[in-house]
């Protein structure tokens, strides 16, 4: 199950700079507005959702730095968050930043002051993709932010951004695994997109930077998704979320509607081939629920193919996902 998080956008507040990849209004939908306005509006929705006795729901602080965002602005959102935690409206309150915008002190604060989760926007742990995307910080100061996090009594959100300047081959795959010795307690995965207007729009625009193809992204991600699941890690993202207006700013990169589930399927793919190599006999069947069937056969069915040729019929059943042995 997803959490209900009700998002919050304060895009790059808080930013120390503009990140090479980033373009917040096209990623959320949202333009750049006065703190005071957010909150007010915030505040506003908060009674209403209160006063109509909308279920409970956790809120999440997203699109710009959370922890550097000026005094008194994380106090005064957090004792918003707060006040309506304590009505029962609120279950958790959860807010992204970067590993390089955190301290042991800060976070304890914090925390004190109602705060949940930290959602670190490491983008990759790797020095070199690190460097060459302008991020500021290196492999150890990601693991570190990831470290003192974990150290305040927060829980903790992993981003990786796989395909970023200066990545190589296995580049992403290391990124995983370093994810899953950390063990968050979520991940997102956003692939890196070439959104018009960024510094990246331009690198892509001279040659200097290519993308991820599609089927490599599909290929890489269901791979450390797969990965991710075996650590007990929830992934509660993949891929930029569908905003107004965003295509339109997508020049090139790996973009498309049904990403998460072309993702998930395939890695639900290898994992039902693990299982039906250790029945001993090769299935003929494999029934699960209807409301399945797009995570089990693929986007448009795409993998119905792969698993006709192993020999293995999908079937939709009322019943819990099995195999049939003849
Ligand atoms: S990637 Fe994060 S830190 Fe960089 S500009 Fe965007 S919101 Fe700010």
């Amino acid at each position: 199950m997803r959490p209900r998080i009700h998002p919050v956008f304060l895009p790059f507040a808080g930013c120390p700079h503009r990140c090479l990849f980033c373009d917040q209004p096209s990623q959320t939908g949202v333009g750049v507005r006065p703190l005071a306005v957010i909150h007010d509006e915030l505040a506003a929705m908060l009674s209403r959702l209160f006063l109509t006795h909308a279920p409970p729901r956790e809120i999440g602080f997203y699109g710009g730095t959370f922890t550097s965002l000026p005094a008194p602005w994380p106090k005064r959102f957090l004792e918003l968050a707060t006040q309506y935690k304590d009505k029962g409206l609120i279950t958790k309150v959860r807010c992204s930043t970067r590993p390089d915008a955190v301290t042991s002190r800060g976070l304890e604060q914090l925390k004190g002051l109602g705060l949940d989760m930290v959602e670190l926007g490491i983008q990759s742990f790797n020095d070199e993709a690190l460097a060459q995307s302008g991020r500021g910080y290196t492999g150890r100061t990601a693991h570190w932010g990831c470290t003192i996090v974990r150290q305040a009594g927060l829980k903790l959100a992993i981003q990786l951004l796989p395909g970023l300047p200066g990545d190589a081959p296995g580049t992403f795959a290391r990124d995983i695994e370093i994810t899953t010795k950390i063990k968050p307690d979520a991940a997102r995965l956003y692939p890196c997109m070439v959104l018009d207007g960024t510094p990246l729009a331009e690198t892509w625009k001279s040659g200097d930077y290519t993308p991820w193809s599609l089927e490599r992204t599909r290929q890489e991600l269901a791979v450390g998704l797969g990965a991710l699941w075996r650590a007990g890690i929830q992934v509660i993202r993949i891929g930029l979320a569908p905003e107004p207006g965003l295509d339109k700013r997508i020049l090139a990169g790996p973009h498309h509607p049904s990403l998460g589930q072309m993702v998930r399927s395939l890695a639900l793919f290898d994992h039902i081939l693990l299982m039906a190599a250790g029945l001993g006999r090769t299935p003929v069947e494999l029934r699960y629920p209807e409301r399945y069937s797009g995570e089990i056969s693929g986007h448009n069915a795409e993998l119905e193919p792969a698993f006709a040729r192993l020999g293995i019929e999908l079937r939709t059943s009322w019943k819990y996902g099995q195999f049939l042995l003849r």
